[in-house]
């Protein structure tokens, strides 16, 4: 499988931030490597930051959607309105809706399950706090947090799964490369034992040039979400190139 780098700019960025960004980055997807760029839909919805990504082979995403198509939900956005857009993937369960949106896990499993209705692949996020590491329990709590936020939409093929310690979230504070490596090999476990072989794992919390080869050449790391150090598009390419060699095809292309 390739390796997956996802950019999560969160409530940053605007089109023309995008369009120097994606002329900053220049061609980094390949065969082997699935770049995808999680913007807010201001940028999805210009022509030019759309047309600029198809040609440089950059899946474009949102970073979160609504469970139904459409209705009275002011505000939102849906899954269908961000395939419009030109979106091929949406970020749902992130730890900051989860914290400031007071989402759960079914929330996020009908948010994936709208996601994949709408042809969209679903990159799903859980993660663990500081307090739930340190008691021991961050695996049994991101394995309950798995097996309730995927819907049984999920396929390997339309679903990433990101593994987002919430401690390691733009705190610079990133997980140690054996406690990242058990925790993946633990969801590759739980993965196959929900009928999901190898479906594509995540890394995220504070990825940087520094440390992304580090991360990426473990066991069951497909790839990694980024959010700070994905603004700058010296970065992102450093962490793409990071990235060790993987085989073609996977989902989002
Ligand atoms: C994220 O927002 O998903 C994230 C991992 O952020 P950061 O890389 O800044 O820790």
């Amino acid at each position: 499988m390739p390796q997956y780098l996802v950019a999560n700019w969160k409530m940053n960025g605007s089109a023309e931030f995008a369009n120097r960004w994606l002329a900053d980055l220049g061609r980094k997807s390949g065969s082997d490597r699935q770049v995808i760029v999680c913007a807010p839909a201001i940028v999805l919805g210009n022509p030019a930051v759309v047309a600029q990504a198809q040609n440089a082979g950059i899946a474009l995403g949102g970073q979160d959607c609504h469970a139904e198509s459409y209705g009275a939900y002011t505000g939102w956005i849906s899954a269908p309105m961000l395939a419009e857009l030109g979106a091929t993937a949406v970020i749902v369960g992130h730890s900051e809706r989860r914290q400031y949106a007071g989402e759960r896990d079914g929330d996020v499993a009908a948010k994936a399950r709208a996601a994949h209705a709408a042809g969209l692949t679903a990159i799903v996020c859980v993660g663990e706090s500081l307090d739930e590491r340190q008691a021991g329990r961050a695996e049994t709590l991101v394995e309950q947090q798995v097996r309730a936020s995927l819907p049984d939409s999920t396929t390997v093929n339309n679903t990433l799964l990101a593994y987002e310690p919430i401690w390691a979230i733009g705190t610079g504070q990133v997980a140690e490369p054996a406690d990242v490596a058990a925790m993946h090999d633990h969801l590759a476990r739980v993965c196959s034992d929900l009928g999901l072989p190898g479906l594509p794992l995540l890394y995220g919390g504070s990825v940087k040039p520094n440390n992304a080869g580090d991360l990426l050449a473990l066991g069951h790391v497909d790839g990694a979400l980024v959010g700070g150090a994905s603004l700058d598009a010296t970065s992102f390419a450093a962490i793409i190139d990071a990235a060790p060699k993987g085989q073609a095809s996977g989902v989002c292309a």
